[in-house]
């Protein structure tokens, strides 16, 4: 069975008057309840995170005026998502402690996935790009508290926008690995330096971008990982309002697979952040996110952790 940490509050923790397409994760849960593979999820509520996890990655301050509503208003501006509701501060905390709920379930059962973060544009004492803290960060930072034997945490941050918040804040911790491949010519304007980046040309399509994630999968089959952090965002989609790539629905397909090829292959426990999706409509954002979900349920038993 495959666990998901799902709230609500992910999209009704936004206001409706947001330009951020909020309705997706209520979206993607409908859709998945819906369908067939429904028998092989299950949707588990998340706890909210303790804030001493946050205090652990973040500035102290930074998060008490988040969390008091005392946020400038230009931090406020440059992370979005506004106006903000009431609950923007209830659906930050259970985003956050979905992430570390996913991360024990993928340790104890090969994979598990929150349906919501990924959070990757968050940087120490600063939001931006629809991100308030990083949930990968944190996540990462409680994973090499925790399991000793998971020390080594390969990030594969796959969304088309560079993970920038992830490299800053992962920079200097010890066998944590961050790759990002994304779209050059995007958000962030500024890149900061991954551990390995991989920048791709706009326009680019399945066959090309198919190639490049494989030879590059390929390099760290030699790299000894204990786990996989996956963003899975969906906004390399061509139908993506954001994104500048070229993937068609099959591509994404691949996309995935090759990526959980990888973790049953290399017998690594898979931990999924979800990552953008802005198409217009969002249904292909939904149908995306819906196929990996699926492609998932197939993985469940191949990985032992
Ligand atoms: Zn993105």
């Amino acid at each position: 069975m495959l666990e998901i940490f799902y709230h609500p509050l992910y999209t009704s923790g936004i206001s409706k008057n947001s330009k951020f397409p909020r309705d997706r994760y209520k979206l993607i849960f409908e859709s998945i309840s819906n369908s067939k593979a429904n028998k092989k999820i299950t949707f588990r509520t998340p706890e909210k995170i303790d804030l001493d996890l946050l205090y652990n990655v973040h500035q102290k301050e930074y998060v008490d005026n988040f969390i008091d509503g005392t946020l400038s208003e230009s931090k406020q501006r440059a992370i979005g998502l506004r106006p903000w509701t009431k609950d923007i501060v209830d659906r930050t905390l259970f985003i956050m402690g979905g992430g570390i709920n996913a991360l024990d379930s993928a340790i104890k059962n090969g994979i598990s996935s929150n349906l919501a973060g990924g959070t990757h544009h968050a940087h120490y004492d600063y939001g931006s790009g629809y991100c308030i803290f990083n949930d990968i960060a944190l996540t990462a930072n409680y994973c090499k508290n925790k399991y000793k034997e998971y020390q080594n945490i390969l990030v594969l941050d796959l969304d088309v926008h560079q993970g920038d918040g992830s490299a800053t804040m992962l920079k200097d911790v010890e066998s944590v690995f961050t790759f990002s491949m994304h779209c050059g010519g995007n958000f962030p304007l500024k890149k900061q330096k991954s551990d390995l980046d991989v920048e791709l040309e706009i326009g680019t399509g399945d066959e090309e971008y198919i190639e490049i994630l494989k030879e590059n999968l390929y390099k760290f089959k030699s790299i000894q990982f204990d786990i996989v952090f996956f963003q899975a965002g969906v906004d390399s989609l061509k139908f993506d309002s954001l994104g500048h790539l070229n993937l068609t629905q099959d591509g994404m397909k691949k996309r995935n697979e090759l990526v959980l090829d990888f973790c049953a292959t290399q017998n690594l426990p898979l931990l999924i952040f979800m990552g953008g999706g802005y198409s217009n409509p969002i249904d292909h954002t939904v149908e995306a996110f819906h196929n990996l979900f699926v492609q998932c349920t197939k993985t469940v038993g191949t990985i032992k952790s």
